[in-house]
């Protein structure tokens, strides 16, 4: 159905809502498009958008982001990731790079890219030189580092992986019984690419409303529609609201693609632990172009242990939908965008830095958790 952002408000305000409903995403640039088009202060006030785990960045290991940093600190190699994951701190005191971009400064020949086929071009043009490629992200980022892996690349190029698959993480909240959520928007990127059935279980196991949401406003508030009458007519099923790009099966070729290079693995992520089947490993079959299979090994155990979120930072809590984070205590306060003291304060993608950027400039007190 076409409406406009104006008509699904109106339909959304029209609706005869029994209490509080708290609605979270799991979508950095759905949290972006929200606080942007300012649709929390657009929605009754019993509704609470909540941002949860939608942030590739803010959950990568700690242990990972500093094994990358020694690689590129160590040995004669040029390293290539994501922009945004050059200024995700890591905590090593502070006579030590405590960044990428600060190994960067240090004399490490690192290189933010955009995309994996940069990777390949870099190695292409120094053959001799080894190349690696930390590639931390989503399934939508996972995928094209799979395709690029299925299609061949050069001898020199080696991924150092830090993927992770996105619903465990919802599943792992709804699992805790204190899930904090009466209704959920799934990622429409993700499920474009892995396909809407991943997110049933929602529905099916935890009797929770669901609705898959693109990015615009229109679409976000179908889904928060969907979602919301769901609950006002006891109902409860997963709603596509992006059927534009989401289809059953979602991509059949990446997903191949994936298949055929990784394999899914329990995986940490920062300032949570471990989750179940929630990340990806390289298969044997891509051993020749393994970082931690052909290189030499910077993982520290010990990191395991202390290699959280900087001392403070509420980054966990912000990730899991707990607080919001103008709670953090460091908010404004000696962390924010030009000065980030956690990863969510680093990423596009990051709540803290999303919340930042579109004008929330005030600490609240945590108890006052409301609409944002
Ligand atoms: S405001 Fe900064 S320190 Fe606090 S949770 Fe966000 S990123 Fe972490």
């Amino acid at each position: 159905m076409s409406l406009s952002a104006r008509q699904w408000l109106d339909r959304i305000r029209a609706l005869p809502l029994d209490g509080p409903v708290r609605i979270m995403n799991v979508c950095g640039g759905h949290e972006r498009s929200i606080t942007s088009a300012g649709l929390r202060g657009a929605l009754p006030a019993a509704v609470e958008l909540i941002p949860g785990p939608g942030c590739p960045v803010c959950i990568c290991p700690e242990e990972d982001v500093f094994e990358a940093m020694q690689l590129a600190l160590n040995e004669e190699l040029t390293l290539v990731a994501f922009g945004d994951m050059l200024r995700v701190p890591v905590n090593v005191p502070r006579s030590e790079p405590r960044s990428l971009e600060q190994a960067k400064a240090a004399g490490a020949d690192i290189r933010p890219i955009a995309s994996p086929g940069e990777a390949v071009a870099i190695a292409r043009q120094d053959p001799e030189r080894p190349v690696v490629f930390f590639a931390a992200g989503f399934e939508t980022t996972t995928a094209p580092v799979a395709a690029m892996l299925r299609q061949g690349v050069p001898d020199n190029l080696f991924v150092l992986l830090s993927g992770r698959l996105t619903w465990p993480a919802v599943a792992m909240l709804l699992e805790s019984g204190a899930a904090g959520f009466d209704a959920l928007i799934a990622p429409g990127h993700v499920a474009t690419v892995m396909g809407p059935e991943e997110w049933q279980f929602v529905p099916e196991r935890h009797r929770i409303p669901a609705a898959i949401a693109g990015f615009t406003p229109e679409s976000l508030l179908a889904a928060m529609y969907s979602v919301l009458r769901q609950l006002q007519e006891r109902s409860c099923f997963l709603d596509n609201c992006y059927t534009q790009a989401v289809r059953a099966g979602g991509n059949p070729t990446a997903r191949r693609w994936l298949d055929a290079t990784m394999h899914v693995a329990d995986a940490k992520w920062r300032g949570i632990g471990i989750i179940p089947a929630s990340g990806y490993a390289l298969r044997d079959a891509c051993r020749a172009h393994d970082a931690r299979a052909q290189l030499p090994s910077y993982a520290d155990d010990s990191r395991k242990r202390v290699g959280e979120m900087p001392a403070g930072c509420d980054c966990a809590r912000v990730v899991l939908g707990q607080i919001y984070p103008d709670q953090c205590r460091l908010y404004g306060a000696g962390c924010n965008p030009r000065s980030p003291v956690g990863p969510c304060m680093v990423s596009d993608e990051g709540a803290c830095r999303i919340w930042w950027s579109g004008g929330v400039r005030q600490r609240r007190d945590v108890a006052e958790r409301s609409t944002g």
